[in-house]
C-alpha cells in the first residue's frame, strides 16, 4: 500500500492551497533621510516586480517623508497572488542628539508581533491571520565610502535583534567601483567585529547547499544600490535610470548597480526564508518573551 505514495498529487495540493490563500511579504525601508529610502520604494514597485505599476509621463516628485507609510501592491503571477507591502520611514538621525532615534522604529516591528500574537492566542483563530509583520528590513548606509557611524552601528545592532536586517550602501552612484569594493569589504569587518548579524545570518543555515549560497551573498554585502523612479530611452528600450551628464545609470542593469540583487534577493530568491526566519526566529523569541512577562 505504501511502496508508491505518488509525491506528485501532494505538490499538487500544496501548489493549489497557495493559489488559494495567497501570500503576504513585508519590506520595510531605514536610514537617515535623504538616502534614497522613498526612491528605492518605487523602484521596488517599478522594476520588475510589477511593471504594470508604471504609468510613463505620470511621474511625480517624492515628498518629504514625514511618517511611517505603507504602500501595498497585489502582484498575481501565474494565479498566484503576492500581497507586497512596503514600509516608507521618516529619516532620523536629522536632530542634533539622535539618542533613541531608532525607538519609533522598533515599536512599529515589535507592534506587528504583538498584532500577530493576539490573534494566534484567541480561542477561535481565523483560518489564516493577517501577516504585517516585517519580514526585511533594508538599512541605507550612506555613501560616506570610510566606516559605519556609531549610529549606524548601534541602529542595526539593535534591528538585528528583532528582524531581518538586508544592509545596503546608499545612491551608490556616487562612489567609484573601487570606493564601493573596498568600503563594502570594511562594513564587512566592522559587522563582524561589532558581531552585528544582518541577513542572511551564519547561524540559520540549514545545510551545506544553503551555507554555500548564502556564503556568495555574504560576499556581496551590504549590496551597492542605485535607486530611480524615471523612465528613460536606451537603444530604444525604457529603461529605469538616473540621468546624469555623463550617461543613465540603468537601476536594473548589473554591471551598473546591485539593485537586481537586492531585488532578487527580497522578492525571488529568498523570499520564503525570509518569511520563516521571521517567524521561527524573531517571532518565536517576540512570543516567548511577551508570554513569560505575562506570567509572571
Ligand atoms: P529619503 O529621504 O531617504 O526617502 O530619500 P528620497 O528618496 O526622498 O531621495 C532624496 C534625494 O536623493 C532625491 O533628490 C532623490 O532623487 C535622490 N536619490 C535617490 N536615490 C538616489 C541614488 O541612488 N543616487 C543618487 N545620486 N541620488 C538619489
Ligand atoms: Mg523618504
Amino acid at each position: 500500500l505504501f511502496g508508491y505514495v505518488g509525491i506528485e498529487a501532494v505538490l499538487e495540493q500544496m501548489k493549489v492551497k497557495t493559489m488559494k490563500m495567497g501570500f503576504e511579504f513585508n519590506i520595510m525601508v531605514v536610514g537617515q533621510s535623504g538616502l534614497g529610502k522613498s526612491t528605492m520604494v518605487n523602484t521596488l514597485f517599478k522594476s520588475k516586480v510589477s511593471r504594470k505599476a508604471s504609468q510613463p509621463g505620470q511621474e511625480e516628485r517624492i515628498p518629504k517623508t514625514v511618517q511611517l507609510q505603507s504602500v501595498t501592491h497585489v502582484i498575481e503571477e501565474k494565479g498566484v497572488k503576492m500581497k507586497l507591502t512596503v514600509t516608507d520611514t521618516p529619516g532620523f538621525g536629522d536632530q542634533i542628539n539622535n539618542e533613541n532615534c531608532w525607538d519609533p522604529i522598533i515599536k512599529y516591528i515589535n507592534e506587528q508581533y504583538e498584532r500577530y500574537l493576539r490573534e494566534e492566542i484567541l480561542i477561535t483563530r481565523k483560518r489564516k491571520i493577517p501577516d504585517s509583520r516585517v519580514h526585511g528590513c533594508v538599512y541605507f548606509i550612506p555613501p560616506t565610502g570610510h566606516w559605519l557611524r556609531p549610529l549606524d552601528l548601534e541602529f542595526m545592532r539593535r534591528l538585528s535583534k528583532i528582524v531581518n536586517v538586508v544592509p545596503v550602501i546608499a545612491k551608490a552612484d556616487t562612489l567609484t567601483l573601487e570606493e564601493r569594493e573596498e568600503f563594502k569589504q570594511r562594513i564587512q569587518r566592522d559587522l563582524k567585529a561589532h558581531a552585528i548579524s544582518v541577513y542572511p545570518q551564519e547561524d540559520f543555515d540549514e545545510d551545506p547547499d544553503d551555507r554555500l549560497l548564502n556564503d556568495r551573498i555574504r560576499e556581496k554585502i551590504p549590496f551597492a544600490v542605485v535607486g530611480a523612479d524615471q523612465e528613460h530611452q536606451v537603444n530604444g528600450k525604457r529603461v529605469l535610470g538616473r540621468k546624469t551628464k555623463w550617461g543613465i545609470i540603468e537601476v536594473e542593469n548589473p554591471a551598473h548597480c546591485e539593485f537586481p540583487m537586492l531585488r532578487d534577493l527580497l522578492i525571488r530568491s529568498h523570499l520564503q526564508d525570509l518569511k520563516d526566519i521571521t517567524h521561527n526566529v524573531h517571532y518565536e523569541s517576540y512570543r516567548v518573551r511577551r508570554l513569560n512577562e505575562s506570567n509572571r
